[in-house]
This record gives structure tokens, C-alpha cells and sequence, in this order.
């Protein structure tokens, strides 16, 4: 069985500056990382060192940030299908971080957003009943409704994860057999939040639902009840990052063993959100393939 995360990816770049800039200042920074991102990026990898094998289908602009981007690839084990689409540049975020913590962020999204349809299909082409489909918030409603309705026509597994948040959401939601939101995407969605949010996104005819609820856990909602689970414990560094952690190894545990997601999944995905939130980061706070397949085995 195979995943394949349909999603966005990005170069996320930081700058470290002494105050947050007023408007029409200029000041100094400095640059303090340049690493991948993007949430579908984020979760393709933590589902391929987990030891899934995993397809990551992204768009790229036409410029240098795609060959940073291809090539900082090769250091993980998914397989990359990055789709050059036509914009002038690849996504990018850029993160300005001040020494009290405070950050500000801009993301680009005009790549991902360019993805259409066709393209999308096409890498879905060799993909088989059984296998995971995942998709996040980032691509355009005409191409998340075409995969996720070619998805379902090949027999596979949907699983949706509904940020960043848009307004066409409630369209989609017949299509997925998991959803994975935190708090505030459960309160946007659903106007309720813990194990109320899944019971209405159930409703909306999801299959199962996990609402991610920060340093408190989460819940599992499917038609069987709602699980609580806590979260493992952890000392904080920086918590970006969590929810993509915790997603694709929820996805992967439940995956690998042939079940639906269970609570040993989430707890699973817990334990390996507790190392993210203990690190600074995104994908550097990631847990490595050995930390994960330690998480995994036990
Ligand atoms: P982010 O946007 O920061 O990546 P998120 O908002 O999508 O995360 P959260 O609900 O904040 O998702 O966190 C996802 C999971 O990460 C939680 O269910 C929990 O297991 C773990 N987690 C997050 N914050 C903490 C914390 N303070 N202590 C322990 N675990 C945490």
C-alpha cells in the first residue's frame, strides 16, 4: 500500500530581526535558515519515515527555488513529483522571528494554486485500491473536488486535512474517510469543537474524524463513540510543526498495521509530536526515521 500526498511544497526561509519592522521601515537581518516546507511537503515526509512508501505530488514555479527544492528532496525517502506550473516563482514562506519569540509570517501560495486538475490526475495514474490519498487545504477547489472524486472512483483511501482553512470546505467533506483538524479548523468548519465538531463533520458525511486539541490531545470521533487521547508529555520548545507530525504519523501507524485510525495510532502520533514540540523547527523538529520506527514498533 502506497500514499500519495497531493499538496504544496515550499521553501521556507527565516530571518532573525531585532523588532518586527514598522511600516515603511528598512532594517537589518539576518538570515538563520533556509529549509523545506509546506504542509504537504511536511506530511509526506513524516509518512515516508515512518516507512510508508510515499509519493509526494507538488507544484514548482520556474526558478532557482525548484532546484534548491528537488534537491533538498533527495535527502529524504519519499519519491518526488514536483509539476513545474506556470508562475513565476516556486512557494516560499518567508518567517521573521524576533529574539522575544514573537514572528511574523508570509506565505506564497500561487504554485500550488496553479495545479490544475489534469496534472493532478495524471500522478494519481498509477495508484491503487487501498492505497492513501492525502490532501490539505492549499490546492484549488476545482483540483481537490477532481482527485478526490478520481480517488474515490480508484478505491482509495481519502484522508483530508483542512488547512489552511477555505470557504468551499463543506463541498469536499462527502469525499473523506479522515479527517484531521485542530481546534480552530473544527470551529470554522463546524461552529463546535471537540468530539461535537466530529459528530457534525460525521454527519456531513465524513468516515472518521480526529480533532487535535494542542497540549490537551485529541479526540477520535467515528460512528463508534468518541476516544479521547491525551497528549504525551513533552517539554516545550516550539510547536510548529506539531499538527503535520502528528498527522502523518497517525496516518502511517494505522496504515502499516492494515486498520483503521485507532487510538493506538493516535497515541502513536502523540508520542512523536511530543519530540516535535520538544525541538525548534519544522521538518528539523521532525523525529528521524529511527526515532519513528522506535515509536512505531513499541
Ligand atoms: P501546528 O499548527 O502547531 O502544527 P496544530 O494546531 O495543527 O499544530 P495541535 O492541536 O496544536 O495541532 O497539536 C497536534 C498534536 O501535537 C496534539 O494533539 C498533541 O498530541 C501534540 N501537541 C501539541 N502541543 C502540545 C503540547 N503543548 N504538549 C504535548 N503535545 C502537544
Amino acid at each position: 500500500m502506497r500514499a500519495f500526498v497531493i499538496g504544496n511544497i515550499a521553501l521556507d526561509e527565516t530571518y532573525s530581526i531585532s523588532a518586527l519592522p514598522e511600516a515603511g521601515a528598512s532594517i537589518f537581518g539576518e538570515q538563520a535558515s533556509r529549509s523545506l516546507g509546506g504542509k504537504g511537503c511536511n506530511q509526506a515526509i513524516v509518512l515516508s519515515r515512518c516507512g510508508v512508501e510515499t509519493t509526494l505530488v507538488a507544484a514548482v514555479g520556474m526558478d532557482d527555488r525548484a532546484i534548491a527544492i528537488g534537491r533538498a528532496l533527495t535527502r529524504e525517502r519519499l519519491t518526488p513529483n514536483l509539476i513545474p506550473v506556470d508562475s513565476p516563482t516556486s512557494d516560499i514562506s518567508i518567517i521573521l522571528t524576533t529574539p522575544d519569540g514573537e514572528n511574523s509570517i508570509i506565505t506564497t501560495r500561487a504554485a500550488a494554486a496553479a495545479l490544475d486538475e489534469n496534472a493532478a490526475l495524471d500522478a494519481l495514474g498509477d495508484a491503487a485500491s487501498g492505497d492513501l490519498l492525502v490532501l490539505q487545504g492549499n490546492l484549488s477547489e476545482e483540483t481537490t473536488l477532481a482527485i478526490l472524486n478520481a480517488a474515490r472512483s480508484k478505491g482509495l483511501n481519502t484522508a483530508f486535512n483542512p488547512s489552511p482553512l477555505q470557504p468551499w470546505f463543506a463541498s469536499v467533506l462527502p469525499l473523506i474517510d479522515i479527517a484531521v483538524l485542530n481546534r480552530i479548523e473544527a470551529e470554522a468548519l463546524t461552529g463546535e469543537n471537540g468530539a461535537e465538531a466530529g459528530a457534525f463533520l460525521l454527519r456531513a458525511g465524513v468516515g472518521l474524524v480526529i480533532v487535535t486539541l494542542g497540549g490537551q490531545g485529541c479526540v477520535l470521533v467515528s460512528n463508534d463513540g468518541a476516544t479521547e487521547v491525551p497528549a504525551a508529555p513533552a517539554a516545550i520548545v516550539d510547536t510548529t510543526g506539531a499538527g503535520d507530525c502528528f498527522t502523518g504519523v497517525a496516518l502511517a501507524s494505522a496504515m502499516l498495521r492494515g486498520v483503521a485510525v485507532d487510538v493506538r495510532a493516535l497515541e502513536d502520533a502523540s508520542r512523536a509530536a511530543a519530540i516535535t514540540v520538544g525541538r525548534r523547527g519544522t521538518q528539523d523538529a521532525f523525529p528521524s526515521h529511527e526515532e519513528l520506527m522506535a515509536i512505531l514498533r513499541t
